[in-house]
């Protein structure tokens, strides 16, 4: 079934908005704590968007306990 979008389209714009923020804090990513999120381009159509958590964020340290 298809509602004739053009899937490829809306994929490829999400890698220009990647590109546009690319490198610049994002406010947000996370409830419990002033988070800010960056995009860091890997490689082309490539992106990786990492979720920045405060120091004292119980959110980060819930999902880190017992891995040290
Ligand atoms: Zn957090």
């Amino acid at each position: 079934m298809s509602n004739g979008r053009p899937f490829r389209r809306s994929h490829r714009s999400m890698g220009d908005l990647f590109s546009q923020v690319e490198d610049q804090p994002i406010p947000g990513g996370c409830d419990a704590c002033n988070a800010f999120q960056t995009v860091t381009t890997i490689d082309t159509g490539i992106h990786s968007l990492t979720v920045h958590h405060d120091d004292w964020c119980p959110l980060l340290r819930s999902r880190y306990a017992g891995t040290n």
